[in-house]
Parts: structure tokens; C-alpha cells; sequence
């Protein structure tokens, strides 16, 4: 039986067209909490956890194969083969400030205070940049940072830019654009190398286009 975890939240939804269209029965998960769904048939079974688990269920072996953004996967540092990305959950990380900092020099100021949801992504874009910042871990609705004085900037996802628009941010440098990703265990790359390789064409060869 193959293991595929999929991110909750906003990919699951086209995750789960994306498998449907493939020929895969998920109509549990639309309409179940279930946290494991079994499609028989196709010798299957479904993890729904959280988009920054997935890449933990995938890198230890829970999972054989995993959907999930790149921005989850490259903050979570797992070491998993990353085979096809899928062309949907489209966004981008971002450094994001209020709206004196553009066009400010605002690297060069002492102190700054980063908060953000990704911490290791954050540490690393400072860190390779020699910007001196002191990281802050949230885990929600980060954009409420600057407003109360938690920290000077944000590292985020941005989709269409709203979020930061309605809380008076703006955009100051992109760290990595993301979309959903594939990824493999690395050892069940090797051992179920049939099975997965039928998954990845069925993948590439499906005409699933996110509406
Ligand atoms: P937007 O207002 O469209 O720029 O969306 C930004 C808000 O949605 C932020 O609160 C982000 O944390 C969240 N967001 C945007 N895109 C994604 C994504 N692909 N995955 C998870 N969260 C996202």
C-alpha cells in the first residue's frame, strides 16, 4: 500500500481534485474529519496533516510520498526527493515592512526584530544577506506584528498582496516563489520505485489545472 500525506488548509482542496483526476477516490475527505483515508481499490492510504508535518511524515518514512508547498518543505529542512512541483498553491516569501521602510535603507538598521511563521527561512535570507535581525516566531496572523510593535518586519506568504495592503504593510524583497511540490521518501524512492514512478507519470500526464 502507497502512503501519501497531504497538506491541509488551502493545497487539500486542489490536492484532492489533482488526485481525483488521477482516478483516486478521496470522497472521505471531503466530507469526514478523518486524518486517514484508505482508497482500496487503488491499494492506497491518505494522511491529511498539518503543510508543516508533511515533509516530517515523508523524511522519516510515515509517508512514502507527500503534497505539499515548497515554502513548508524549505522551512522544514527535511531531506526528501522533491520530483515534480504541481502548478498550484502559487505563492511568494516575502520580507514586508510598513510602508515607511520602501525605499529605506532599511537593512542597514540595528536591531531589527523579524516576526514570522518561518523561522529557519527567515535566519537563513538575513544570515546569507549579513543583516543583523533578531528572529520572532509566531504562529498566526503575523501582519499584526508591526502594527503593535512585536517586531519591524515580517517574513510571509503573499498570494495576491491583500492581507498586507489591508494592514498597511508593504512588500520589501522576495526570499522564494512556491507552489505545490511532490516529494519522496528517500528510501521508498528505491524500494517502491514501480509504484511511485506510476505516480509521478499519472501526475504529469493528468490534465488537472486548478480552477
Ligand atoms: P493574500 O492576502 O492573498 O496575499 O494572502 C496572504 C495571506 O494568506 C497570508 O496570511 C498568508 O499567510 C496566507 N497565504 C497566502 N498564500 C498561501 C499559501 N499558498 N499557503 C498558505 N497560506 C497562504
Amino acid at each position: 500500500m502507497i502512503k501519501l500525506a497531504l497538506a491541509k488548509g488551502r493545497l487539500l482542496g486542489p490536492s484532492v481534485r489533482l488526485l481525483e483526476s488521477m482516478g483516486y477516490d478521496l470522497s472521505e475527505a471531503k466530507e469526514s474529519r478523518k486524518l486517514v483515508i484508505d482508497d482500496l481499490l487503488h491499494n492506497a492510504r491518505f494522511l491529511i496533516a498539518k503543510p508543516m508535518d508533511v515533509p516530517v511524515y515523508v523524511e522519516y518514512g510515515a509517508a512514502d510520498v507527500g503534497i505539499v508547498g515548497q515554502d513548508a518543505l524549505r522551512e522544514s529542512g527535511a531531506n526528501v526527493y522533491e520530483p515534480a512541483v504541481l502548478g498550484y498553491g502559487n505563492c511568494r516569501l516575502v520580507v514586508a515592512g510598513k510602508s515607511e521602510y520602501k525605499g529605506a535603507e532599511w537593512r542597514l538598521i540595528a536591531g531589527l526584530r523579524v516576526a514570522t511563521k518561518y523561522p529557519r527561512a527567515t535566519k537563513q535570507y538575513f544570515a546569507a544577506r549579513g543583516i543583523s535581525a533578531e528572529t520572532i516566531q509566531v504562529f498566526g496572523s503575523v501582519e499584526l506584528a508591526p502594527m503593535v510593535g512585536l517586531a519591524d518586519l515580517i517574513v510571509d506568504v503573499v498570494d495576491t498582496g491583500r492581507t498586507l495592503r489591508e494592514n498597511g504593510l508593504v512588500e520589501l524583497a522576495e526570499i522564494f516563489k512556491s507552489q505545490a511540490a511532490l516529494i519522496v521518501n528517500r528510501a521508498s524512492h528505491t524500494l517502491q520505485v514501480s509504484e511511485i514512478r506510476t505516480l509521478i507519470e499519472k501526475i504529469q500526464n493528468s490534465k488537472f489545472v486548478d480552477a
